[in-house]
C-alpha cells in the first residue's frame, strides 16, 4: 500500500489522494487497480488459517464479506480523502446509514435527527429504528433551539444531512455537534450532497461521515456503494463486527469502479458546481419558478453558514415550478438534454419530482412541512455544457 505522504515528507494534497492513496500493487505491478474478484483466500498451512481467525492484519483477507484487497484499497483512500482514520466500505449508501445505526444503537438509546432527509433515512430512523425500541426525536434541522430542546443526557446520537435532500436545508454542523458532544453523543453526518470534495465536516465536529458513493464518488451512473468513515476504534471495533457478520459488503468490482471514480471526482465536482451555480443564478426570478434554491445563491435561507462550512456549493439544486404537479410534469416532459431520473451526481443532468417518486411514500403533512410541494423539483447538474443545460431548462420553463 503506497502512503499518503508524499516523498518530502509533506502530505498529499487530495487531489493526490484521490488517484494514489491506498492502492496496492501485486507482483505484476499493474498501473490500474487490480479487482480481486474472489470470494476466498487460501491459507498455506492449518496454523495459518487458525491464525487469521483469532486475529487478522490489514491485509489478511478471509472472506470478501469481511474483506477484500479491492475493496481495502477504496476504504484506504476514502479514509485519506477525508481525514477521519478508517473507513468501512457497504453495499450502498443505505447500507452504509442503516448498518451504522445499527451497530451501534440498542433498544432504550435515544436519537436525534434532523426531519429533512432522504426518503429511506427517514425510514430507517422513523419505522426500523423505532420497531427496535429505540426513541428518535426528530428537529426541524435549521433551528438550533429545536436541536438543543431534543439532545438530553443520555442521547447516543445525532443523525443529519449536512445539506438535506431534496430541499437543500443547510444544518450548522459546528453548533449541533457541539450541542451533541456535551452530552457524549456521536454525531453521524450523511455528508452526500456536500460531496467529499467540498467536505469539511471532520472540522466542524463530525464524529462518523457518511457517503453513498454511488452518487459523485461514481458520478458515472454505473454501480451503487456506500461507505462509513470515522476513528478506528469506532469502524473496526463496532462497524465492522455488525457489518461483517450482517453482510451489506461491497463488490469487489464495485470498489473497482469507484476507485477509478475517485481519480476524476475532484475535476467533476467543482466543473459541475460551477455549472450550477451558473444555471441557478440565470434561472433565479424566472417568472415560471417560485423558488430556487442552492447554497451559493445569497437569497438561500442558510447561505452564510453554507459559505461558511462548505468548500464549495454542490452540484444539486431545487426548482419550485409554479403552476404544481401539471407544471412540473410539463416542465419534465419538455426537457431533451436533462434525464428524467432518480440519481444524483452523475455526469448527465438529471431531474427529478420527489413529491412523486423518491419522497411518494411521506404523508402530505410530512411533504408540506418540508417544503416538498408539488411543483418541486430536484435538478442535479451534470457534466454537459452550460449554455446547452440553461437552454433546454429554458425552454422546458416555457412549456410548463
Ligand atoms: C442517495 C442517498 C442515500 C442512499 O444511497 P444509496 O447508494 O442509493 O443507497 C442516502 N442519503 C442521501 C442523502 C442520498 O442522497
Amino acid at each position: 500500500m503506497r502512503s499518503t505522504d508524499g516523498t518530502d515528507g509533506k502530505p498529499w494534497a487530495p487531489r493526490t489522494v484521490a488517484v494514489h492513496a491506498g492502492a496496492r500493487r501485486s507482483q505484476y505491478g499493474e498501473v490500474a487497480e487490480a479487482i480481486y474478484l474472489t470470494q476466498g483466500f487460501v491459507y498455506p498451512t492449518a496454523e495459518a488459517a487458525e491464525a487469521r481467525f483469532v486475529q487478522s492484519g490489514r491485509d489478511e483477507f478471509i472472506y470478501a464479506r469481511y474483506g477484500n484487497p479491492t475493496v481495502a484499497a477504496f476504504e484506504d483512500r476514502m479514509a485519506a480523502l477525508e481525514g477521519t482514520e478508517d473507513a468501512f466500505a457497504t453495499a450502498s449508501g443505505m447500507a452504509a446509514v442503516s448498518g451504522t445505526l445499527c451497530a451501534m444503537l440498542r433498544t432504550g438509546d435515544h436519537v436525534v435527527a434532523a426531519r429533512a432527509l432522504f426518503g429511506s433515512c427517514i425510514y430507517v430512523l422513523d419505522e426500523v429504528l423505532k420497531r427496535f425500541g429505540v426513541e428518535v426525536t426528530f428537529v426541524d434541522g435549521t433551528d438550533l433551539d429545536q436541536w438543543r430542546a431534543a439532545i438530553r443526557p443520555g442521547t447516543k446520537a445525532v443523525f443529519l444531512e449536512s445539506v438535506s435532500n431534496p430541499t437543500l436545508e443547510v444544518v450548522d454542523l459546528k453548533a449541533v455537534a457541539g450541542l451533541a458532544q456535551a452530552v457524549g453523543a456521536l454525531v453521524i453526518v450523511d455528508n452526500v450532497f456536500a460531496t467529499p470534495v467540498f467536505s469539511q465536516a471532520l472540522a466542524l465536529g463530525a464524529d462518523v461521515v457518511i457517503y453513498s458513493a454511488t452518487k459523485h464518488v461514481d458520478g458515472q451512473g454505473r454501480c451503487l456503494g456506500g461507505v462509513v468513515l470515522g476513528t478506528r476504534e469506532f469502524i473496526r471495533g463496532t462497524i465492522e463486527p455488525y457489518m461483517k457478520h450482517t453482510g451489506s459488503a461491497m463488490s469487489p468490482f464495485n470498489a473497482w469502479v469507484l476507485l477509478n471514480g475517485l481519480t476524476t471526482m475532484d475535476l467533476r465536482v467543482r466543473a459541475q458546481a460551477r455549472t450550477a451555480q451558473e444555471l441557478a443564478r440565470a434561472l433565479e426570478g424566472h417568472p415560471k419558478l417560485s423558488r430556487v434554491l442552492f447554497p451559493a445563491l445569497e437569497s438561500h435561507p442558510q447561505h452564510e453558514i453554507a459559505s461558511a462550512q462548505m468548500g464549495g456549493p454542490g452540484t444539486v439544486m431545487a426548482l419550485e415550478v409554479a403552476g404544481g404537479k401539471e407544471a412540473a410534469f410539463r416542465f419534465l416532459n419538455a426537457l431533451g438534454v436533462v434525464l428524467i431520473s432518480n440519481n444524483l451526481g452523475d455526469a448527465r443532468s438529471i431531474a427529478t419530482h420527489p413529491a412523486t417518486t423518491t419522497h411518494q411514500r411521506l404523508p402530505d403533512t410530512q411533504k408540506a412541512e418540508l417544503g416538498i410541494t408539488e411543483g418541486l423539483i430536484r435538478l442535479s447538474v451534470g457534466l454537459e455544457d452550460a449554455a446547452d443545460l440553461l437552454a433546454d431548462l429554458t425552454a422546458a420553463l416555457d412549456a410548463a
